[in-house]
């Protein structure tokens, strides 16, 4: 079956009072004429129609969301092996599901099935009555068929039956969806019919009608006409990296590696992350070249995933692992390894690099955050300015602390027990060992309750010292603020792993130095302590970052089948070696 095209008359700028396609529906206003003649299904004509429907703009939008699982603050923590591990979140997270939030994710039953081979129009019609949604059949069968990756004839036999229904137009949903199937499943010639299409018939499309034809098109020999895309997108915005990402493997798969060189120093000049299949294609295609030139990028790649606290996935850390050792007379080895607790690599036995922060990393680190928190900007717009004075006086007067405690988090941290019994349980084990103790609070924890004793608390404040904020402040500027201003030594217990506060930091340096510093003084507190001694599960020592020096790298990464959240560290490892020569 062929696409054919003839009689478009032009619809000037269609889509151009909404080129951020991401951000909400589009408001076009096109449809296609599709004509079935017998067996024959041609595209006759293009006419503005009513506008399409939203679903179809939301297709991509919900393609690139990615599935996050919420953290719950208040469940016990698990025995993993430290709490920034890959993996260990979602551990967490499961322990303390509860049962009755199951249902929430049950997907919309419906009593038509999806046809898996391409059916005529009286299949179709006997298809809709069955249906019983509410909303429009056509748009309810294509979502379904994008969903579930259903073939290009069985989209294709939709349709004509659309067509064949509604004069030959053939609605902007439809299309775009069936372009996405296209791609999806790399019918190549199919996605040329489509673009063949959009261009005779449009001046310019929106980003995601964008997004597709430049995916769809790469692995074509008219390749380059994605690169033309790119410039179009680049006329009206930033384009994403995805389209950068995409372009980039279209010129490795031509062996165009000037243009793939130029595009990804164009992406990284716009500040955007590139895709990691992206860096992954790179290094696949150096393993057939040998070119000192190629070598040093692929190199600068590795600093930027270091830079940028990114880790590569399994099958990319195959690809580094794979061009390392293809490199000419340099005699690289590579292993998967892990690293022991000592900070040792089990692999080479080299220690890997500290994660404790050098005098210098922790005083930038303190000056911008002190910086932040004192005279910071909307993100602490819940602590009034006046409030934090009256902390930075109160933290001045006191001796410099070992603990800052995060009192109304450690008192929920356990499911038994009064709040202000548990927290007394806290600070009585940690001041029996001698160490300056600071307790932030709310001023309502002072107020006698079921949950918070007033003799407990008067405990509490003879071991600690206590600073009660207003009940309306956060207690991240708090925390930061005294936790940093006690000195390097100084730890912190809290369950919040503080990531809308990593969120707001200026640049990639200080978040990098942020994590870092919170991966080595955050304490988490193991589960039974009502039961036995407070014990904590161990801060890692070692930095959880790519690193090299010089004849030997060590490079993170995350395996496929562990889901890591966004504060947690891999635990598996690429140890690179370069053999040193033997004596012979
Ligand atoms: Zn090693």
């Amino acid at each position: 079956m062929t696409f054919y095209l003839s009689g478009f008359r032009s619809i000037p700028k269609l889509w151009k009072s909404n080129p951020y396609f991401e951000l909400g529906p589009a408001t076009s206003s096109a449809s296609f004429f599709f004509c079935v003649i017998g067996n024959q299904q041609r595209w006759l004509s293009v006419k503005a129609t009513t506008p399409p429907n939203g679903k179809a703009l939301n297709l991509l939008v919900t393609k690139a969301r990615t599935h996050k699982k919420g953290n719950n603050n208040n469940e016990q923590v698990s025995s993993d092996p430290h709490y920034f591990a890959a993996g260990a979140a979602k551990k967490r997270s499961h322990i303390g599901a509860n049962p009755q939030d199951q249902g929430h994710a049950l997907p919309v039953r419906s009593s038509v099935q999806l046809p898996t081979k391409p059916l005529n129009s009286k299949e179709w019609d006997k298809l809709k009555e069955d249906f019983k949604g509410k909303a429009s059949f056509e748009d309810f069968i294509i979502s379904q068929m994008t969903r579930n990756c259903s073939s290009v004839d069985v989209a294709k036999s939709l349709l004509a039956w659309v067509a064949a229904k509604n004069n030959g137009i053939v609605g902007y949903n439809l299309l775009v969806k069936y372009l996405y199937l296209c791609v999806f499943h790399k019918q190549t010639s199919e996605v040329i019919d489509v673009y063949e299409i959009m261009k005779a018939k449009y001046k310019s499309l929106e980003s995601g009608g964008y997004t597709l034809l430049i995916r769809g098109l790469i692995h074509s020999d008219r390749w380059r006409e994605s690169l033309l895309l790119l410039e179009d997108v680049k006329k009206v915005m930033v384009p994403s990296k995805k389209n950068y990402g995409d372009c980039i493997q279209g010129a490795l798969l031509h062996q165009d590696v000037n243009t793939a060189w130029s595009l990804y120093q164009e992406l990284v000049g716009h500040n955007l992350v590139p895709p990691l299949e992206t860096l992954k294609a790179f290094f696949d295609y150096g393993k057939d070249i040998n070119d000192d030139h190629y070598s040093d990028k692929l190199l600068d790649i590795l600093l930027y995933l270091r830079n940028n606290q990114l880790y590569p996935g399994e099958s990319f850390a195959h690809s580094i692992k794979m061009w390392f050792e293809s490199i000419p007379g340099r005699q690289w080895k590579g292993q998967f390894t892990t690293i022991q607790k000592s900070g040792q690599c089990s692999g080479c036995g080299r220690t890997i690099e500290s994660i404790h922060l050098s005098p210098e990393e922790y005083e930038f680190l303190k000056e911008k955050i002190m910086r932040d928190v004192i005279d910071g900007g909307d993100q602490y717009k819940k602590t009034t300015p006046q409030e934090l004075k009256r902390f930075e006086s109160f933290v001045n007067s006191c001796p410099p602390f070992d603990i800052v405690i995060d009192g109304l988090n450690v008192a929920k941290m356990f499911s038994k027990g009064r709040e202000s019994q548990n927290l007394l349980g806290v600070v009585s084990q940690l001041a029996q060992q001698n160490l300056q103790l600071l307790v932030l609070g709310r001023k309502h924890m002072l107020r006698p309750s079921s949950l918070w004793r007033k003799d407990e608390m008067e405990q509490v404040r003879k071991q600690a010292h206590c600073f009660f904020a207003d009940n309306i402040s956060e207690d991240d500027p708090f925390l930061l603020y005294a936790t940093l201003n006690s000195g390097n030594h100084c730890k912190f217990i809290t369950k919040d792993l503080l990531r809308d506060h990593k969120a707001c930091l200026p640049d990639a340096r200080t978040q990098r130095l942020f994590f870092k510093w919170q991966q080595g003084h955050q304490l988490a507190i193991m589960k039974g302590f009502q039961k036995s001694k407070l014990t904590f599960q161990h801060t890692l020592s070692y930095d959880t970052v790519v690193q090299t020096t010089g004849d030997s790298w060590h490079i993170p990464y995350d395996e496929d089948l562990v889901q890591r959240s966004s504060c947690e560290v891999p635990t598996k490892w690429l140890c690179l070696q370069r053999k040193t020569p033997g004596p012979c």
